[in-house]
């Protein structure tokens, strides 16, 4: 069996834990593969591989970095197929999704492509006699990142691209469900010039998470996961005097008025709900029907839901893969059933698939709940699966306070044609990304992607010009060369004049 290794130095290492966690083939339930689980040592050898680097690459001018990432981005564009390859053997989401991962990761390496510009600094001449005043960005040090299972390549490149354009070094965990992308990712970026030490990859659990969280060389974690585990992740880097960011999970409602296009908003609640098999954190998970809508909208959804067709993530028939394990498939169609028992109709059931020829993947159909109770399990919590439900308003009024009480605020979004309702809605929804007739609103890479409430923990949002200040400290650094006549001997506090 394959077993997948870390990255530091420029090249793989062998883990010498003893310990490894499967990696499985979603589609037909085997496990192909094992990845090492780091020791606080190998965690350790990272960091301090990438505390070396960042002596020469902190200092590193910006054509030097720049020349590397224009080289890196055409490096990805090349192997695109290839990566969403790799992701799809792991995770399980059809190509089409993976490559459409692996572009909006991209994204975030144009942006550092032109980090040059974005690291200009400000200055202001004359604040006072013969004294300039020059504001500057300067890389932090050593940074970490944690990575969920669900994006195995675009969530590390919201990051570690940034980082290290901003001038830090990068140690890289990313989930150990799926952790092949991440290693191409990190050859990759050698292949590219990047220079060793600079990205690090350690696999594992929760042991090399807490010892990043743990370690004096590491100046910041970027975290994306779920939200038990990024307000665990912000505590514990808070506690050891780390900057944070900390992005949790998600419950995305779509709000549907009733002048709404509803072949239109069908259509999108189903690419929205179903797509990734719904482990995306910006999945919609629940639509809000308002006013008499309720029964017409239900009924398109359920038509096209029941149309899907699931199946391998390679085979290019497939519009929905499996889900990532199959206690994870268990758990998400738990809900359907407890959600018949409190109170929700069950419109749609899709737990009894069986894909053939692929009778041990971690296949679940879709599944679509209407008039679920706000009190129902299937409502409370993150389902993170292929189930949509359906609740009902009477008024905008009603939907907006349903909405804004969920504890989670990652994305949202309003379908309607009436600009001024959409125009109030952008105002007052306690949300972080907000789309108007876009179901799926996560932000393009030179804007920054981040939730409110549960969704995130931490001042910055991730990427965008967040990103680049998360990645960075201000300097302002003040300048006079004297005159003879700026001398002689004043104890007063400076004032400028
Ligand atoms: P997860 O929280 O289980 O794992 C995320 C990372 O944390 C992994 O690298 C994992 O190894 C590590 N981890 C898990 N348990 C840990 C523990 N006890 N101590 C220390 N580290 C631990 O999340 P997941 O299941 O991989 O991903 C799905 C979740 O991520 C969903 O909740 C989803 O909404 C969320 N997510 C959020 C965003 C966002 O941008 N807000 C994006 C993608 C995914």
């Amino acid at each position: 069996m394959k077993t997948l290794t870390h990255w530091i130095d420029g090249k793989p290492v062998e883990g010498t834990s003893g310990r490894f966690g499967p990696v499985y083939n979603p589609a037909t339930g085997d496990q192909e593969k094992q990845v090492a689980f780091a020791t606080v040592e190998e965690v350790d050898a990272a960091v301090a591989s990438a505390r070396a680097a960042f002596a020469s690459w902190g200092g590193s001018s910006l054509a030097t970095r720049t020349a590397i990432l224009f080289k890196y981005r055409e490096l990805l564009d090349a192997h695109r197929d290839e990566i969403a390859e790799l992701i799809t053997a792991e995770h399980g989401k059809v190509h089409s999704d993976a490559l459409g991962e692996v572009a909006r990761g991209m994204e975030i390496v144009e942006l550092a492509c032109g980090i040059s510009v974005q690291l200009k600094g400000e200055l202001s001449t004359q604040v006072s006699n013969r004294v300039d005043v020059a504001s500057i960005r300067q890389p932090l040090g050593v940074v970490a990142g944690i990575t969920p299972f669900n994006f195995p390549a675009m969530v590390p490149m919201w990051m570690f691209p940034l980082a290290i354009a901003c001038g830090n070094t990068f140690v890289l965990k990313p989930s150990e469900k799926d952790p092949s992308a991440s290693l191409r990712l990190a050859e990759l970026a050698t292949e590219a010039g990047l220079p060793e030490g600079v990205l690090n990859i350690v696999q594992g659990d929760k042991t090399a998470v807490d010892r990043l969280l743990e370690h004096p060389d590491i100046e910041a974690v970027s975290f994306v996961g779920s939200t038990p585990i990024a307000k665990y992740i912000q505590l514990k880097a808070v506690e050891h005097g780390k900057r944070v960011q900390a992005l949790g999970g998600a419950k995305n409602h779509m709000l549907v008025l009733p002048d709404a296009d509803l072949e239109l908003a069908a259509d999108q609640a189903i690419n929205a709900a179903y797509g990734s098999a719904g482990e995306r954190c910006m999945a919609v998970s629940v639509v809000v029907a308002v006013g008499d809508i309720g029964d017409e909208l239900v009924g398109k959804i359920a038509e096209r839901a029941k149309k899907l067709r699931i199946g391998p993530g390679d085979d290019p028939a497939s519009e929905m893969g499996p889900l990532i394990t199959r206690e994870h498939r268990d758990k998400v169609a738990s809900y359907v059933a407890s959600a018949a028992e409190q109170g929700a109709e069950v419109v749609v059931d899709g737990t009894g698939l069986t894909v053939e020829g692929h009778e041990n993947g971690f296949f679940l159909g879709v599944s679509l709940l209407d008039r679920v109770p706000l009190t129902a399990d299937a409502y409370r919590d993150e389902i993170f699966g292929p189930v949509l439900a359906v609740v009902r308003a009477q008024t905008y009024e009603e939907a907006i306070q349903l909405i804004n009480s969920s504890r989670w605020g990652n994305g949202t979004a309003i379908f309607t044609r009436d600009g001024g309702a959409a125009r109030r809605f952008q105002m007052e929804v306690k949300a972080g990304m907000v789309g108007v007739n876009v179901p799926i609103p996560v932000p393009v890479g030179y804007h920054s992607f981040g939730g409110w409430k549960d969704s995130l923990f931490g001042d910055l949002h991730i990427y965008g010009n967040d990103g680049i200040a998360f990645y960075t400290q201000g300097k302002v650094v003040t300048t006079r060369w004297p005159d003879p006549s700026d001398g002689g001997i004043n104890l007063g506090f400076p004032s400028n004049s």
